[in-house]
C-alpha cells in the first residue's frame, strides 16, 4: 500500500515529513518533489534500500544512485571532497548539480553500481531540503519513474508509475525546472560533464576553467564503449511510441507537420506558437520557441500525454544545442533514439 501525501505548506507539514524520514531510516521508500524530477528515495547507506529501489524502479542494478544531503558538507562521511567541490557549491548549492567524487566506505556498492564513486546533490525543493534534515543521512534517489519511462515532473506521474511499489509518495506540486539535474564528474581541476541540465557548461565555467563534455551527452555510444556514466548507456525517457525529430528552418518544419498531420495519425509536440496554424486533436504545445526554461519544464509532461493518444509517431522539435538547449537536445536525442529528419 502506498500512502499518498499532499504537501500544502511546510510548516503544516513537519508530521508528515517526520513520518517520511521514519520510513526512510526504518529502510522503506518515499517518493519526494525535488526542483528537477521527482526523487524515488531510499538510505543510501542502506544495501537492502538500495536493491528496493532498483527493483521498485526495474532500474539495471549497474546503474548508479545519486545521494541527496542537506548541506554540501553533510557529503563529508560519504564521499572524498575537494577544493572544487566546495567551490561550484558555493556557486550553484541548493541547487540542480550533482558532482561524482571518490566514495567513502559508509556508501555500499549497492548504491554506487558497483563503482567506487559517488554522486552527490543538495536539492534547493524546500520539501526535499526539510526531509534531508529530518533525516540527518544522505538519501539515494533516482527519479521516480519505471526505468524507461519519462521523469516524473509531478506527482501523479510517480503515482502512475510506483503505486503500490513504494511506502509512500509526497506531493508537493510540479517540479519548477523539469528536467534532471546537471552531473560533472571532478578530477582535480577539471569538470566533466556527463549530463546536462539547468546549470549549463557557460555557468559552470565561470567556476572551473576546464569543462569537458562527455561524448555521451551529445552522440549516440557505439556498442560496447565504455561510458562514465552508466545511465548514459541506456534507452532512456523513452515513450512507447516512436519519436521523430525534426530539424530544419522553421517555415519548412512547419510545412512538413501541416502535410504529415493529414496523411497518418501523429501527435505532434509543436512551439505555442504553431498551434494556431496546426489545428489537430493530438498537438502538445511545449512552450515557445525561444523560452527554453518553459519547454524544460513542460517537455518530460508533454512526452507522457502524447504518448498517451496512442499515436503512430510523436513528431517534435530538434532543440538547439547552447545554453539550456543542450539539456532538452540530450533528453530528446534519448526519447527519439536518435532519430533525426532533416527538412530542406
Ligand atoms: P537518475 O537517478 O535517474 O537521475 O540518474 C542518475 C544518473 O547519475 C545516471 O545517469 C547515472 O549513471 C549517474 N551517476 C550516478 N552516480 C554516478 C557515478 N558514481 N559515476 C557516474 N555517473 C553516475
Ligand atoms: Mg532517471
Amino acid at each position: 500500500m502506498t500512502e499518498f501525501v499532499t504537501i500544502r505548506n511546510l510548516e503544516g507539514s513537519e508530521a508528515d515529513l517526520c513520518r517520511a524520514a521514519e520510513i526512510l531510516r526504518a529502510g522503506g521508500l518515499v517518493v519526494f518533489p525535488t526542483e528537477t524530477v521527482y526523487g524515488l528515495g531510499g538510505d543510501a547507506r542502506n544495501e537492502s534500500s538500495a536493491k528496493k529501489i532498483y527493483a521498485a524502479k526495474g532500474r539495471p542494478s549497474d546503474n548508479p544512485l545519486i545521494i541527496h544531503v542537506a548541506k554540501p558538507e553533510d557529503a563529508e562521511p560519504y564521499a572524498v571532497t575537494c577544493d572544487l567541490y566546495y567551490r561550484l557549491a558555493k556557486a550553484f548549492l541548493p541547487g540542480p548539480l550533482t558532482m561524482i567524487l571518490p566514495k567513502k566506505d559508509p556508501i555500499p556498492l549497492a548504491t554506487t553500481g558497483g563503482l567506487d564513486s559517488v554522486a552527490v546533490r543538495c536539492p534547493s525543493h524546500p520539501v526535499a531540503h526539510r526531509l534531508l534534515e529530518l533525516c540527518g543521512f544522505p538519501v539515494a534517489a533516482p527519479s521516480a519513474n519505471r526505468s524507461g519511462s519519462p521523469s516524473p515532473t509531478c506527482a501523479a506521474h510517480a503515482k502512475a508509475d510506483l503505486d503500490g511499489r513504494v511506502d509512500m509518495i509526497l506531493d508537493g506540486g510540479d517540479c519548477e525546472i523539469g528536467l534532471e539535474s546537471t552531473i560533472v564528474k571532478i578530477d582535480g581541476d577539471t569538470l566533466t560533464l556527463l549530463r546536462p541540465g539547468a546549470i549549463t557548461p557557460d555557468a559552470l565555467s565561470l567556476v572551473c576553467k576546464e569543462v569537458n563534455i562527455a561524448d555521451s551527452v551529445l552522440g549516440q555510444l557505439k556498442e560496447g564503449e565504455r561510458v562514465l556514466s552508466p545511465g548514459m548507456k541506456y534507452r532512456h525517457y523513452a515513450p512507447a511510441s516512436p519519436v521523430i525529430l525534426l530539424d530544419g528552418a522553421p517555415d519548412a518544419v512547419l510545412r512538413f507537420l501541416q502535410s504529415e498531420q493529414k496523411k497518418k495519425p501523429c501527435a505532434i509536440l509543436c512551439y505555442d506558437e504553431e498551434l494556431p496554424v496546426l489545428k489537430n486533436e493530438r498537438l502538445f504545445p511545449v512552450g515557445a520557441r525561444d523560452d527554453l526554461a518553459a519547454q524544460a519544464k513542460i517537455l518530460f509532461h508533454a512526452l507522457r500525454d502524447a504518448d498517451a493518444v496512442g499515436a503512430e509517431i510523436i513528431y517534435a522539435h530538434l532543440p538547439p544545442k547552447e545554453g539550456l538547449g543542450l539539456a532538452l537536445y540530450n533528453r530528446m536525442i534519448r526519447a527519439a533514439a536518435h532519430t533525426v529528419r532533416t527538412i530542406e
